[in-house]
């Protein structure tokens, strides 16, 4: 079977386009399990003759927990809990959020490699701020920006490592 990588964080850190960066797709709506777990989208991805399969969960939606069915909870949980690997999301330009931390509390007891994104480091100065998101205890802390293409290949390492 292909290994599997889902990404997970909060609402507005860049999830969606991160999956797009990775995909290298502007539109990647590949898979559309509409009606099982809303805004689900799996892809698979080729990295040095390495597959896996991407999925963005789509924000564990904590956005609205009390739109969420526990079926769609459900589903959340199961790509979390049958990810080899973990991409777990945050944003250096707000820092860390109380979202961030209830996102990692959800992990806990999760026993596969997170690697922590800090995504829209557009410019190398801001990646000093990620040095903050170590408090949250968990996962390898990349920076990468995908508006600004930083750190693609570096990413795609970590996790073809961590496979
Ligand atoms: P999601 O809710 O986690 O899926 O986040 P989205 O992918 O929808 O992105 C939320 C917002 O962050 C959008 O306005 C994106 O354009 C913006 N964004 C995503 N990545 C970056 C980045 O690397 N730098 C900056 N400055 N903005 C970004
Ligand atoms: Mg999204």
């Amino acid at each position: 079977p292909v290994p599997q990588v889902a990404i997970v964080g909060r609402p507005n850190v860049g999830k969606s386009s991160l999956f797009n960066w990775l995909a290298r797709r502007r539109l990647a709506i590949v898979d559309d399990y509409e009606g099982v777990t809303r805004d689900r989208m799996t892809t698979l991805i080729e990295s040095e003759d390495v597959f896996f399969e991407l999925t963005d969960t789509g924000g564990l939606g904590i956005e609205d927990p009390d739109d969420l069915t526990d079926d769609v909870r459900r589903q959340i949980d199961m790509a979390i809990n049958t990810a080899d690997v973990i991409l777990l999301v945050v944003d250096v330009q707000t820092g860390v959020m109380p979202l961030d931390e209830l996102v990692v509390e959800r992990l806990r007891g999760v026993e596969r490699p997170v690697i922590l994104v800090a995504n829209k480091s557009d410019q190398a100065h801001q990646d000093t701020l990620a040095e903050e998101f170590h408090k949250l205890g968990r996962g390898r802390l990349i920076t990468v920006s995908t508006t600004q293409n930083r750190n693609r290949d570096e990413l795609l390492e970590l996790i073809r490592d961590r496979l």
